[in-house]
C-alpha cells in the first residue's frame, strides 16, 4: 500500500473523549471513527488489524473442529419467545418491528437460532460432536458504552456453539475450546487466563472467563503468578484425544484464579504471599457448558444408540475481537504509540522514504515494496513528502514491527537502515540483505 493513495486519518491533537491509551491510539492512528453512541467504523488500518485477530481466531476454532457458518444480525422474536429469552433479556436486547409489525431484534447473541439450526436438520447421535460458529456483529444496548470498541453497543463476536449426546462428550467440547481459547490468545501476543465464571442454576466448574491483565480493565481480578509463566498447548495438540484435553483442562484450573464475583478470600490467602497476584483484567472471552438449558425448550434431541431421543448438550463460546484489538494495545504500546504483535500488525513492514523525488531514494523505495509486496508480504510504503520527523512519529504511532528506513545517504552506499519497533534497535544492511531478511 502507497500511504500517498491509501486512507489513513492520523489525527494530529489528542482526542479527549478517551480515557484509556487504547481508545486514544486507536482515534490518533485513525483505525476507528465512532459513529453514534457505542457504534464504530473501522476505518482501513483498523480493519486490517481486526482481519488479521479474526483470522487467527478462525484457524484455531478449525484446528478444534468447529465449523464456520454465518447466521444473521436479525432475528425473529419468535425463537426467543420459545426460549423464554424475549420476555427476560431485558434493555439490552434492541428490539425492531419490520413493515408488517412483526417483532424482530437485532441478536445479542445466538443460541436460540443455532439450535433452531441444529433441531432442523440433526437427527442421530451419528452426526455428533457438533461445534457450529460464527464471527459475526451483535448489539447489546449496554447502559454504559466506555472506551471505544472495548465497551460498544454494537461489537463483533466470534461465537461457537458445541452439541453432544452426553454430559462427558459435552466437557471434551468444553476443553477442546479451553484449549483452543489458550492456544489463540497466545498467538495474538496475549497472556490470558482462565478464571473460573459463575455457572448460575447449571452448577459446575464448566464456566471461564479469559482475562487480560491490564491497568484499564473492567474487572477486579486474582490469581496465582504462576499462570503468567505456563506454556500453552502446541500446534499439534490432539483435540480428539479426550484424555489430553483433559490434563490441559486439569493444569490450567488446578492454581487459583477468579474475578471478583467469584473470589473466595480464604483460598486467595492460602496461597504463597509471593504467588498473589490481585489485579485488573479484561474480559476476553467466556466459554461456558449450560447442558440442556436450551434444547430442553426448544425440543432439539437425536437418537442415541439406545434408539431413544435425547436432549442435546450443549455449550456456548465467545470471544470479542473489536474488544481484543484495544487489548492489544492495552498490553502492548509505549509512548510513542501502539507496538502491534507481528501476528496482527496491520503491515509486516513501513517502507520510509526520507527524500521522496530523490531518484535514488524513490528506486530503492520501489524495489523494496514491489519485492516484497510480490513476496506476499504487506508493506505499507510510505512515499509522502512529509518531513522525516513527521514520517518516523507516524510510524511509531501506528506501530508497525518493522521500519525500513531509505534515506539519501545509506541509498548512495547501497544500503537501509532497519528499526525494530518493539526495541527501537536499528541496523543498516543492503537492500539485498533487507529483501532476504523480509521476504522470507
Ligand atoms: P461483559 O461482562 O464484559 O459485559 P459479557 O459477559 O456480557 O461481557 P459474553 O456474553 O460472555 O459477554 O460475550 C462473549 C465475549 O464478547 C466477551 O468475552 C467479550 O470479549 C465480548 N463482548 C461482550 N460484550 C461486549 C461489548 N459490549 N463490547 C465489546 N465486546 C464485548
Ligand atoms: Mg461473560
Amino acid at each position: 500500500m502507497r500511504l500517498s493513495r491509501y486512507f489513513m486519518p492520523i489525527l494530529k491533537e489528542n482526542p479527549k473523549e478517551a480515557e484509556i491509551v487504547s481508545h486514544r491510539l486507536m482515534l490518533r492512528s485513525g483505525m476507528i471513527r465512532q459513529q453514534s453512541q457505542g457504534i464504530y467504523s473501522w476505518l482501513p488500518l483498523g480493519k486490517r488489524v481486526l482481519d488479521k485477530v479474526n483470522g487467527i481466531i478462525r484457524e484455531e476454532q478449525n484446528r478444534a473442529g468447529a465449523i464456520e457458518l454465518s447466521m444473521p444480525t436479525l432475528q425473529s422474536a419468535e425463537l426467543w419467545q420459545e426460549s423464554g429469552r424475549y420476555d427476560a433479556y431485558g434493555k439490552e436486547m434492541l428490539r425492531i418491528r419490520d413493515r408488517q409489525d412483526r417483532p424482530m431484534l437485532y441478536g445479542p447473541t445466538n443460541e436460540e437460532m443455532v439450535t433452531d439450526i441444529f433441531r432442523s436438520y440433526v437427527k442421530s447421535y451419528k452426526s455428533l460432536p457438533l461445534n457450529l460458529y460464527h464471527i459475526q456483529l451483535k448489539f447489546r444496548d449496554e447502559i454504559r458504552p466506555r472506551f471505544g470498541t472495548m465497551r460498544s453497543r454494537e461489537f463483533m463476536m466470534k461465537d461457537a456453539y458445541s452439541f453432544d449426546l452426553t454430559k462427558d462428550e459435552a466437557v471434551h467440547s468444553y476443553n477442546k475450546m479451553f484449549a483452543a481459547y489458550l492456544r489463540t490468545f497466545d498467538r495474538l501476543g496475549l497472556r490470558a487466563i482462565p478464571m473460573r465464571a459463575d455457572t448460575g442454576p447449571i452448577g459446575g466448574n464448566h464456566s471461564h472467563e479469559f482475562i487480560i491483565l491490564a491497568d484499564t480493565g473492567e474487572s477486579e481480578v486474582f490469581c496465582h503468578k504462576s499462570f503468567l509463566e505456563r506454556a500453552v498447548p502446541p500446534v499439534d495438540v490432539n483435540f480428539d484425544d479426550v484424555a489430553a484435553m483433559q490434563a490441559i483442562f486439569d493444569e490450567w484450573t488446578a492454581d487459583y484464579a477468579a474475578t471478583s464475583e467469584m473470589h473466595d478470600e480464604a483460598a486467595y490467602a492460602a496461597m504463597p504471599e509471593d504467588a498473589q497476584i490481585s489485579a485488573r483484567g479484561i474480559e476476553v472471552g467466556h466459554i461456558f457448558y449450560f447442558g440442556t438449558k436450551y434444547s430442553e425448550p426448544m425440543g432439539a434431541k437425536v437418537q442415541g444408540p439406545d434408539g431413544k431421543e435425547h436432549l442435546v448438550h450443549m455449550g456456548s463460546y465467545g470471544i470479542g475481537p473489536t474488544r481484543l484489538v484495544p487489548a492489544i494495545i492495552e498490553a502492548s504500546h509505549d509512548e510513542n504509540g501502539i507496538v502491534w504483535p507481528e501476528s496482527v500488525a496491520p503491515f509486516d513492514a513501513v517502507i520510509i522514504n526520507m527524500k521522496a523525488g530523490d531518484g535514488a531514494c524513490d528506486n530503492a523505495c520501489e524495489t523494496l515494496y514491489t519485492s516484497l509486496s510480490k513476496a506476499g508480504k504487506d508493506v505499507l510504503l510510505d512515499d509522502t513528502d512529509d518531513r522525516a520527523g513527521t514520517k518516523f512519529a507516524m510510524a511509531d504511532l501506528i506501530g508497525i514491527p518493522y521500519q525500513i528506513i531509505v534515506g539519501p545517504r545509506s541509498v548512495a552506499a547501497g544500503e537501509v537502515e532497519v528499526k525494530q519497533r518493539k526495541t527501537g534497535a536499528r541496523e543498516t544492511m543492503t537492500i539485498e540483505a533487507a529483501l532476504n531478511r523480509f521476504a522470507g
